[in-house]
């Protein structure tokens, strides 16, 4: 099904960004005193390499020294990180493997800057406007006998739920709030052909660069953003945004294939020590569920990177188990590390490049996607070559085209057939005018004849032109369904801009050529190291020694930096562990408040029932309440104890319904009871007339709306005289008090 590519390692980049207006001022301020304090990381763009040095350590510190596969310093252009580190992978993308690119990095240091920049500058777009140029362009150059079908998704975790940033629910009554409940969350899930996806999630076809740029402008509407004393618009949520890519293309055997590339875009949420950033309330409950998941992250990566656990945390967190196939798994990934060259921001820019440094060492096992199971462009050439079918049926050229839809494409043929028949159908019509003119103009017909013709010749008309209807809305469905997936050698606007496309090649070249170069630069390194002494050779014993004395002295240096290294980990270690505990400390505050409340202000039996539903959920990670209602398929049956009634029903009943007296509540279960018919008991009262007055006498509303009780009442109504002081039973409940006295 798929072929199988050697392993390959995830390719890690740090970028670092010029210093900002604030830390300038306080640079500024610094560089005044001797020895003076600019940015703190150095880095060697040829060798790949970033020196960062500890502003506050002592003077002879050793600075720490990391390799990457490419870095990028703060003079770097977008360009340079696309063409370098991002083409290849969309090249591959466009070719069916799955590809991920992620930003990581502190709170403020350009990982937003990096994927989206700024979009109305073609010169500051960043990795994904220039990614969704990239995929249409090069579709519209591939070869003319490819098909492609582009779908966009986009959707972010906030804290740790997963909403769908593009659903239509959420869009239609727009809401300017972020925060609302309007949205949906979703739930992971995972299948053996696609790996771990999103159920529910929406997926948009695009057919050009402007309808996906449309869709990531909707989507950044509702993203949950807020202000954090480091950035004023700080993400405060991880997004993803997904373009499936899928490809048509004829293969070696003749047939058809299909291949299916993703491309995830990953824009996370910022690691930041809440100390900094200032935040409380809901934005400190944010920012742990961040930190939570990016620890998460961290300890995925460990885990990869150490190669001998065997167990991988992915379910730890949402997004590592978005991110489960780009790290380890079926996906070629570049994760881009960002940096901020600011001295106060040190420790945050090691862990940065600790963090980065340990995923060089991921290896994933990239492979093309062929003919997966799911493939909606398989779906959609099965419904044109339906439409198609129909079409030609219609058109009663009978010439029906292969069912299985993957035969040419030739719409230009077929616009010929189009019009061969519109004109076919004009003639038909100009004929059935002629002919009705004639029937009009003819002397021998008798009037009723004419008419009768005339009657014919003008429902033939109306067939045509239902017919002609029918038609024109087939063709239109299949015209709007065929537009939708985007052939090679098509679209060409390159006659234009050859030299564009050369441009780029060359430009593709030369990135190429200096990659081979650095990789090469680095190679070179290592080896020199481990041959200096395999090539020394001894003339005399002093020569010896002065040589070990050199390396002793070079190996003692890096025995204090892993020394250092060691530290600084326990260091880092400390710092976390702290700063998990504090926010431990806050939690359990804000649960003791919640106690407090529940203790005093609900009810102990309704906070019983209410804990007596909870069950918790592992693969949510969340509790949750059981329905109260049992679901649908749950639901118990019925007993049906006697066929035919909608209900139970008790022998008596259904021996009086077969007597048949009562027709009115036949099919409802009530039992009609005889009523009783004996005299009223009656109780004589020892008063006078006189001084007692009526004791009962039914005022104007009860003799409008009597609730007779007994059937003796209706039938046999009889006037209650004040003088005989009766009583019945019935009434009872109705007599006022006054009977009492
Ligand atoms: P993050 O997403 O990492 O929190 P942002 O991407 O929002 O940070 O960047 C914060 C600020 O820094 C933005 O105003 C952005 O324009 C600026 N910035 C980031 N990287 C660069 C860069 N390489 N060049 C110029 N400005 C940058
Ligand atoms: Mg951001």
């Amino acid at each position: 099904m798929s072929k199988v590519k050697s392993s390959e390692t995830v390719k890690v980049v740090i970028r670092c960004r010029p210093l900002n207006r604030k830390e300038e001022a306080a640079a500024a301020g610094v560089t005044r005193t001797p020895g003076g304090v600019g940015g703190i990381v150095e880095m060697d763009m040829r060798l790949g390499q970033v020196v960062l040095r500890n502003p506050r350590g002592p003077p002879g510190e050793p600075r720490k020294t990391f390799t990457f596969d490419s870095v990028y310093d703060p003079s770097s252009k977008q360009r340079d990180l696309y063409d370098e580190t991002v083409r290849p992978l969309i090249d591959s993308v466009l070719d069916g493997f799955n590809g991920t690119i992620f930003a990581y990095g502190q709170t403020g240091t350009g990982k937003t800057y990096t994927m989206q920049g700024v979009w109305l500058e073609p010169e500051r777009r960043g990795v994904i406007p220039n990614a969704f140029e990239h995929v249409f362009t090069q579709i519209s150059r591939s070869a003319a006998d490819r098909q492609y079908l582009v779908r966009a998704s986009y959707l972010e975790i906030y804290r740790e739920e997963i909403r769908d940033l593009l659903d239509p629910n959420v869009h239609a009554p727009h809401v300017p709030n972020v925060h609302t409940h309007s949205h949906r969350t979703l739930e992971l899930r995972e299948s053996p052909e696609s790996g771990v996806y999103v159920r529910d999630l929406t997926s948009c076809v695009c057919k050009s660069v402007k309808e996906i740029q449309e869709l990531m402008n909707v989507g950044n509407q509702v993203r949950s953003v807020g202000a954090t004393d480091m950035n004023e618009h700080s993400s405060r949520s991880h997004t993803l945004f997904l373009i499936t890519v899928e490809c048509s293309l004829p293969g070696p055997d003749g047939r058809r294939h299909i291949r299916v590339g993703r491309l995830n875009l990953v824009d996370l949420a910022g690691s930041e020590r809440q100390a900094k950033t200032g935040v409380h309330g809901e934005r400190l409950k944010e920012a742990a569920k961040i930190n939570l998941s990016l620890s998460a992250l961290g300890n995925v990566i460990s885990a990869l990177a150490d190669g001998r656990s065997a167990h991988i945390p992915y379910r730890d967190s949402k997004l590592t188990r978005l991110l489960q196939d780009s790290l380890g798994g079926n996906a070629k990934t570049v994760m881009v590390a960002t940096l901020g060259p600011a001295p106060q921001h040190y420790e945050e820019t090691l862990t940065t490049l600790r963090y980065a440094n340990r995923a060089k060492n991921i290896q994933n096992k990239p492979r093309v996607n062929e003919d997966p199971k799911d493939a909606l462009l398989r779906e959609f050439q099965k419904e044109i070559a339906r439409l198609r079918a129909q079409l030609s049926h219609r058109e009663g050229r009978g010439k029906h085209r292969k069912e299985d839809g993957e035969e040419g494409w030739d719409g230009e043929g077929d616009e010929e057939g189009e019009e061969e028949v519109e004109k076919e159908r004009t003639l038909q019509e100009e004929r059935l005018e002629e002919e009705k003119e004639a029937i009009r103009e003819d002397g021998s017909l008798l009037a009723e004849e004419k008419q009768r013709l005339l009657g014919e010749k003008e429902r033939m008309m109306g067939d045509l032109r239902k017919e002609r209807d029918a038609t024109e809305q087939l063709t239109a469905k299949y015209k709007a369904m065929e537009s939708k997936l985007l052939v090679g050698g098509k679209n060409i606007m390159d006659h234009t801009n050859e030299q564009q496309k050369t441009l780029e090649i060359r430009r593709q070249e030369i990135a190429e050529q200096s990659r081979r170069e650095r990789e090469i630069q680095q190679q070179v390194m290592v080896q020199d190291e481990e041959t200096l002494e395999l090539r020394e050779t001894f003339s005399s014993l002093q020569q010896e020694v002065e040589a070990k004395t050199k390396k002793l002295k070079k190996l003692y240096a890096k025995l204090q930096s892993v020394k250092a290294e060691i530290q600084d980990g326990d260091d880092e270690h400390v710092r976390s562990r702290q700063e998990l505990e504090q926010t431990q400390n806050q939690l359990t505050r804000e649960l003791r408040f919640k106690c407090l409340i529940i203790a005093n202000f609900i009810p102990p039996g309704e906070k019983n029932k209410i804990m007596n539903r909870l069950t918790f959920d592992p693969e949510e990670d969340q509790w949750k309440f059981t329905p109260l209602v049992p679901a649908e398929s749950q639901m118990k049956k019925r007993p049906v104890s006697a066929v035919g009634y909608k209900r139970p029903i008790s022998q008596y009943a259904r021996v009086s319904l077969a007597m048949a007296s009562h027709s009115r509540y036949r099919a409802e279960n009530i039992m009609f009871l005889d009523l009783d018919m004996t005299h009223p008991t009656t109780v004589s009262l020892d008063h006078r007339p006189s001084e007692v007055g009526p004791i009962y006498s039914p005022t104007d509303r009860e003799r409008a709306a009597p609730f007779h009780m007994s059937r003796s009442w209706c039938q046999t109504p009889r006037a209650i005289t004040s003088s005989t002081s009766t009583v019945s039973l019935a009434t009872h409940s109705t007599a006022t008090p006054t009977a009492a006295q």
